[in-house]
């Protein structure tokens, strides 16, 4: 399918606008940038603290309630929608991890950034591929139209290089939680600037950390118990540690380094034609994760994700040629309900463990006499699918049963069957407005989502034990949907709109100046007309007219 949209755009049905239509210098570069976790509210939140490139973006053009529109709100359907144009249900990335029945491999588990054909392969241990993305990217498109453009993709996680980067890139690096690695297809002589981020990334690692905390962070270090840990201060990591690593200011300064040198490297900026650059910094998802969104750690981390983008905007300017920076988040986040309940909402909690699909699955195997477990599920809430095990004749009542057993739960907001939201129309509301059902079947796919959709009540965190991680996203609810999008180009002359926006908007908006007509019967997204005054990019736009 994607090999066909290729080809036909390759055969030259793709048609790009005559340069008739854009009176402001073509961008010689693009730079998207994805801040993974980065919510609305902690854009927001630390905004009077910005004094780098979160600060020149935020001279820029601005639009604060920007919307991850679906439901399952996690790291790859989010990715998937930032360079595409295109909704989860249309990208094929349901969620990160999907349950596939009919996989010859024992693991029935799929990572969306795997290849499963993979012999030996597993959902853990796996072979990185972007071959679960339906969809070109804008940097797939870009290369279609003009082969001689360079595209490049650099993350902290696999599967943000893998789908903002798409199928045809250039270079494509992410940390695998030991070190910046690449396709194993692509496997030889690693690029100097990999070799220089890994051994920057080996000597911080190597080194214990207890930093202190910037002076706008001092007043957010309040200490919250929670399980055998505290959180809320300075985060402090032991020597030799690369798991926390993650968590460190210094792997998104690694991450940013690597995508700078080979910015150098590749010469991105310097050629006749668009070059496209996506970057992925994830240390603010990890720190989300193992310390919350409200605390120190985060207010440091946010601090510094503020240097790196300047460092970015910095060498951007430094290639004196016209760019185009756009800043965004794969999702936003939510806090721990111990520090929740404290500060706010007093029945913030964990997931009650009866809701492990597990157990809710063996009930329902006892109750029907059926010979293994009903349900299978990748977490507590959202994809439930009925067992292949479990015999037809049965599987409607069984279903029925699931569906009935998780509505009476009381932490349980809504259930869903796929013929449910199978059968939904388009949205017509604008995003914000969009019930619930909305917001799953934008992120439902027919072959890959479950048999039962499950939502959570607000502030139920889908984690019982919060040993290791205390925090997550993932829900339909507007805190993890709702993330900032930042556009900025040299001259900008900046404005706000409040008003809803989506990040399936960025790519038609990113493509109307190079300018790259993107098929509409192809994406959701729609062109945000960003340019200056008199010079609009987006089809159909008239002078003026924005
Ligand atoms: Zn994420």
């Amino acid at each position: 399918m994607l090999k066909q949209i290729l080809c036909t755009l390759a055969a030259g049905t793709f048609a790009t606008l005559g340069p008739s239509a854009l009176a402001a210098p073509a961008p010689r570069l693009i730079v998207a940038i994805s801040v993974d976790q980065f919510s609305a509210d902690l854009y927001a939140e630390y905004r009077p603290y910005y004094t780098a490139g979160l600060k020149r973006l935020s001279g820029g053009i601005v639009f604060p309630s920007g919307y991850q529109s679906h439901g399952a709100t996690e790291t790859c359907p989010g990715h998937s929608t930032i360079l595409t144009g295109a909704r989860p249900a249309r990208t094929g990335i349901v969620a990160n991890e999907w349950i596939d029945q009919s996989l010859a491999r024992a693991d029935k588990q799929v990572y969306c950034a795997e290849d499963p054909r993979v012999p030996g392969s597993s959902s853990k241990s796996y072979t990185a591929s972007a071959q679960h993305l339906k969809v070109p990217t804008l940097g797939d498109r870009l290369k279609a139209a003009s082969p001689q453009s360079v595209v490049v993709s650099v993350a902290g996680k696999d599967r943000a290089a893998l789908m903002l980067g798409g199928h045809e890139v250039d270079e494509l690096w992410f940390w695998d939680g030991l070190r910046y690695t690449t396709l194993a297809g692509r496997a030889g002589t690693p690029p100097p600037a990999v070799d220089v981020a890994n051994a920057t990334a080996a000597k911080a690692i190597a080194s214990p950390v207890s930093a202190a905390l910037p002076e706008p962070c001092r007043g957010h270090a309040h200490a919250v118990p929670v399980g055998s840990r505290t959180v809320g201060l300075a985060a402090r990591r032991p020597a030799g540690d690369a798991r926390a690593f993650r968590t460190a200011l210094e792997f998104d300064r690694a991450t940013t380094d690597l995508a700078l040198d080979l910015l150098r490297a590749r010469g991105l900026g310097t050629h006749a034609t668009t070059d496209l650059l996506a970057i992925g910094l994830s240390a603010t998802d990890y720190v989300g994760h193992v310390y919350g969104v409200e605390g120190a750690e985060m207010c440091a981390q946010v601090l510094s994700v503020d240097q790196n983008v300047g460092r970015i905007l910095a060498a951007l300017d430094g290639l004196k040629v016209p760019y185009l920076v756009v800043l965004t988040a794969d999702h936003g986040g939510h806090d721990l309900p111990e520090r929740i309940r404290r500060h706010a909402i007093p029945d913030a909690a964990r997931v009650d463990p009866a809701l492990n699909p597990e157990t809710l699955g063996r009930r329902l195997a006892g109750e029907f006499g059926l010979a293994g477990p009903a349900l299978m599920a990748v977490a507590p809430a959202g994809d439930i699918y009925l067992a292949r095990s479990v015999p037809e004749a049965l599987r409607p009542r069984v279903l029925e049963a699931a569906r009935a057993a998780y509505a009476a739960h009381p932490q349980v907001a809504a259930v869903y069957t796929a013929a449910e939201l199978h059968r939904l129309l388009a949205p017509v509301n604008p995003v914000d407005e969009w019930t619930l059902a909305e917001r799953l079947r934008a992120s439902f796919d027919p072959e890959r989502s479950g048999d039962l959709l499950v939502v959570l009540k607000p502030h139920v965190t889908p984690i019982a034990d919060p040993s290791v991680y205390v925090a997550t996203h993932g829900s339909p609810w507007n805190y993890d949907r709702r993330v900032p999008i930042l556009f900025y180009y040299p001259g900008v002359e900046g404005y706000e709109q409040p008003l809803p926006v989506e990040t399936v908007d960025i790519a038609p908006t990113l493509a109307s100046w190079i300018p790259l007509a993107l098929p509409a019967d192809e994406i959701d997204g729609r062109c945000l007309e960003i340019a200056p005054e008199g010079s609009p990019t987006c089809p159909g736009s008239l002078p003026g007219a924005h």
